[in-house]
């Protein structure tokens, strides 16, 4: 049903910043065509009346989904390709299906305001309980396992920015014979692979880092394991939540630069986050990059980059961090990250985020502008206050 390309047998493995920029690519050949084409519709002839073809209808698989999910599954590490679906949220929609009736699912207390939002009215429906945990202390993590059925990991958390012991609590999951889901959209594959530490399934928000431009929302799950791939495979066709063909190609377009708007994000994001820290009218700064972070040293251990989220309080209340963002030029004040501009948004204004979120604390998503323009903007803002 879901046919691999032919490429993904090559040897030796490329790099996997290669792999954003030659996978998934139409076999080389004389007038063939550098990108697939994106195949709209809603159907595939049959091979006649008595058998349908392989793909028989476009809620069940799209030729235009195989590259992603090729490209995707292979950059984390997995045996199988992804699975692509309408948003990040329909992602862990179905991610959350796996738990058992009545089951405990240890989540994150800071996790992303929507798996926290749906995990919640499960719970009120009675369908799982919810442990939930501070994922950067492990201790705490290892002692909410005991009889639990799934392990739920953020990290880094959105937007607090805390950061797990991934090896240590997948080990432990694993011993426990705890299923693990890894929310990997803040590290991006480029920076964690969860299923070489032995996660069950990845998550992403394909609307972030790895679309890249603000311009989709789409989702995709990864895993190695072929009953659970086949599960899924099953419950995206039956709930129906798959994603377009015309976003499907969006988002390999933008995988194809991801390395190198993840390396200049990065390096925004510790110049600013250093001068942040450093500024009189801010009050505490978060970026695992920081020597002084609680993340640090875990991030630099297990990590590949430091990310390209800022967490920040401007000033101490949220009409103070208000004004701080309403006084912002180039940086856009608007909810999303991972795009190549630079967005902040108080998160704390959205009801569904948990109290324990500071009330003035901005979430800053560092694009790929020119450095020096981004800290002009946010020195100039800072004046507000
Ligand atoms: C944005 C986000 C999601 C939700 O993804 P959508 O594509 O908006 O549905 C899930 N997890 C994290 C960490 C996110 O940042």
């Amino acid at each position: 049903m879901n046919p691999r390309n032919a490429d993904s047998a090559r040897t030796p493995a490329w790099d996997p910043k290669t792999l954003l920029v030659a996978g998934g690519r139409p076999a080389h050949g004389y007038d063939a065509p550098v990108n697939h084409p994106v195949t709209f519709t809603s159907t595939y002839h049959s091979k006649g009346q008595a058998a349908p073809g392989e793909r028989v209808y476009a809620r069940f698989s799209n030729p235009t989904w195989d590259p992603f999910e090729q490209v995707l599954g292979e950059l984390e590490a997995a045996t199988l390709p992804a699975l692509v679906f309408s948003s990040g949220m329909a992602a862990i929609a179905a991610a959350l299906s796996i738990v058992p009736e009545a089951g405990v699912l240890v989540m994150p207390r800071h996790s992303y305001n929507g798996s926290l939002a749906l995990s919640s009215e499960l719970q009120e429906a009675g369908r799982l309980s919810i442990r939930p945990v501070d994922i950067a202390n492990t201790e705490e993590v290892l002692a909410a396992l005991d009889g639990a059925d799934v392990l739920w990991v953020e990290s880094p958390t959105n937007p607090m920015l805390e950061v797990a012991d991934l090896p240590a609590l997948l080990a432990a999951a694993k011993a426990k014979n705890t299923v693990s889901i890894v929310d990997n959209t803040f590290a991006t594959p480029l920076l964690q692979q969860p299923l070489n530490h032995g996660a069950d399934l990845v998550v992403h928000s394909v609307t972030k880092y790895l679309s890249g431009h603000s311009d989709v929302i789409m989702g995709a799950l990864v895993t190695s394991d072929e009953q659970l791939h086949s599960r899924l495979h099953g419950y995206r066709t039956l709930h129906g939540a798959i994603a377009g063909p015309m976003d499907t190609f969006l988002a390999l377009r933008g995988v194809r630069t991801m390395s190198v708007r993840i390396d200049r994000s990065q390096s925004n994001s510790q110049v600013l986050a250093e001068r942040l820290a450093d500024h009189p009218k801010v009050q505490a700064v978060r970026y695992p990059g920081l020597p002084s972070d609680p993340g640090h040293e875990r991030a630099a251990k297990l990590m590949g980059g430091f990310g390209s989220v800022i967490a920040l309080e401007a000033g101490s209340t949220a009409q103070e961090a208000d004004r701080v963002l309403d006084a912002l030029k180039l940086i856009t004040g608007a909810t999303s990250l991972g795009g190549v501009e630079s967005l902040a948004e108080r998160r704390a204004r959205h009801a569904s985020e948990p109290a324990s979120v500071p009330a003035s604390l901005i979430r800053l998503s560092v694009g790929i502008e020119d450095v020096e323009d981004l800290w002009a903007d946010l020195d100039q803002a800072l004046e507000q206050l």
